[in-house]
C-alpha cells in the first residue's frame, strides 16, 4: 500500500514526505500488534485529544480538522476499553502528584470546544463502554451560543455565493484557490483578539453572503449538566478561546472567569485547564497555576506523559482516524507525526475537504 493511501486514513493529515513514511511506518506498526508485545516496558500515560463526532448531518458544517466519523470513534473506544488502561484526568494528575507509577497503556480521554455531538454521540458510547473522559469548555462561547470561529468560517466559505475576498489588505480569488485564503485567514484569526476576531468574521459575512446559515454545533448549559452528571468531568478552556501565547497577558483573566462560570453553572470549581490551539508560554502556564488548576495540557513535541512532567504543560496527542495508529500512539513507544503547521492543535485541512 502506497504512502499516499495510507495518509488517506487520515483526511486530517498533510501528506508530505516525511510526515507519511512517519504516518506510514506507525500505522504498520500498529496493526502488526508490535506495540502490545512492548507496551509493558516503559510506564506513562497518553492524553489523546478529539473535537467533533457529529454524524453527518452536522459534520459537513465543520472543519475537517476538527471532526472524527462516529464509527470511527466507536471503533476507537472499543479498542482502548479492551486493550489499554482508561482513566480520569482527575486520576493522572494524582498519580502524578502522589509520584505513584503511572502504569504502562494509560490513556485519558478528552474533548475540546463544546460540541454538541459529544452529548449526542460520544457520551453513549462512553456510558455503554464506562470509560471517564474530560470536557474543556470555552464558557464566552458557550454563553453566547456560538459555533466555534473556526466552523462560522468554514461554513461561510462552504455555502458562499460570491468569491471575491478582500480582507486585512488582500484580495482572494475564492473561485482560484479558496484553500490558501482559508488557511490565511484562520492563522489570522487564530491570533486575534476576540474583537478582532468578530469584525473579521462579520466582514467575510457580508462580502461572501452565504447562502445558508449553518444549524447550532454548540452544548448549551442545560446539556452540559446532564453531561457532567455522565461520563465527562467539565474543565475550562478559557473563556473566548484565544491563544494565549500571543495574549499572555489575558491568561489570568481568562482561566479565572472561565472557572466561575463553571461554578456557577456546573456546581464544580474545575482544576484542569486546556490551552486554545495549544499554545502556552511561561507566563501563562503561571497565570493558570495562580488561578487555582492542578494541571494544564499544551502542545509539546513530548507524546507520552512520565513521571516529572510538568504538569501545566502537558503534552496531549490528536486522536488519529486509524486505529492501527491509535494503538501505536497510546502504547507509549511512538511520537505522533510532526506538526508541519500554522494551526498547531490541528495539522492542515487536505486538499479535497478545502472549503
Ligand atoms: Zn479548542
Amino acid at each position: 500500500m502506497s504512502v499516499t493511501a495510507l495518509c488517506q486514513f487520515d483526511p486530517r493529515m498533510r501528506c508530505t514526505m516525511r510526515s507519511g513514511i512517519r504516518y506510514a511506518l506507525q500505522t504498520v506498526a500498529g496493526a502488526s500488534g508490535m506495540p502490545e508485545r512492548l507496551m509493558g516496558r516503559r510506564d506513562g500515560a497518553t492524553i489523546l485529544m478529539y473535537h467533533s463526532v457529529a454524524q453527518p448531518d452536522l459534520a459537513r458544517w465543520i472543519d475537517p480538522r476538527n471532526h472524527m466519523p462516529p464509527d470511527c470513534f466507536a471503533s476507537q473506544m472499543r479498542f482502548l476499553a479492551r486493550r489499554r488502561r482508561v482513566v480520569a484526568l482527575d486520576a493522572l494528575v494524582e498519580e502524578l502528584e502522589s509520584g505513584r507509577r503511572i502504569q504502562p497503556g494509560t490513556v485519558v480521554l478528552t474533548f475540546d470546544d463544546g460540541y454538541l455531538d459529544n452529548l449526542e454521540v460520544a457520551a453513549e458510547v462512553l456510558d455503554r463502554l464506562d470509560l471517564p473522559a474530560t470536557l474543556f469548555l470555552p464558557t464566552g462561547v458557550i454563553d453566547r451560543g456560538e459555533n466555534q470561529w473556526v466552523d462560522r468560517l468554514y461554513s461561510m466559505f462552504r455555502a458562499r455565493t460570491h468569491h471575491v475576498l478582500e480582507i486585512l489588505g488582500q484580495a482572494h480569488d475564492l473561485a482560484a484557490d479558496a484553500r490558501s485564503a482559508y488557511l490565511a485567514l484562520c492563522r489570522r484569526l487564530l491570533e486575534a483578539t476576540a474583537d478582532q476576531r468578530e469584525d473579521m468574521l462579520r466582514s467575510v459575512q457580508e462580502q461572501l453572503e452565504p447562502h445558508s446559515e449553518p444549524p447550532r454545533l454548540t452544548l448549551t448549559w442545560d446539556e452540559i449538566r446532564s453531561l457532567a452528571s455522565g461520563p465527562f468531568s467539565i474543565q475550562s478552556h478559557g473563556v473566548d478561546h484565544l491563544d494565549l501565547r500571543s495574549h499572555a497577558s489575558l491568561a489570568l483573566d481568562e482561566s479565572a472567569r472561565s472557572r466561575d462560570r463553571i461554578l456557577a453553572e456546573v456546581g464544580h470549581v474545575p482544576r484542569h485547564f486546556s490551552f486554545p490551539y495549544g499554545r502556552s508560554c511561561a507566563a501563562a502556564r503561571d497565570a493558570i497555576r495562580r488561578a487555582g488548576y492542578r494541571s494544564a495540557v499544551s502542545d509539546t513535541p513530548l507524546c507520552q506523559i512520565e513521571a516529572g512532567v510538568d504538569r501545566w504543560a502537558m503534552p496531549r496527542v490528536e486522536a488519529p482516524a486509524s486505529t492501527a495508529r491509535l494503538a501505536f500512539l497510546t502504547s507509549g513507544i511512538g511520537r505522533p507525526y510532526p506538526r508541519t503547521v500554522d494551526h498547531p492543535a490541528h495539522p492542515p485541512v487536505h486538499a479535497e475537504q478545502s472549503p
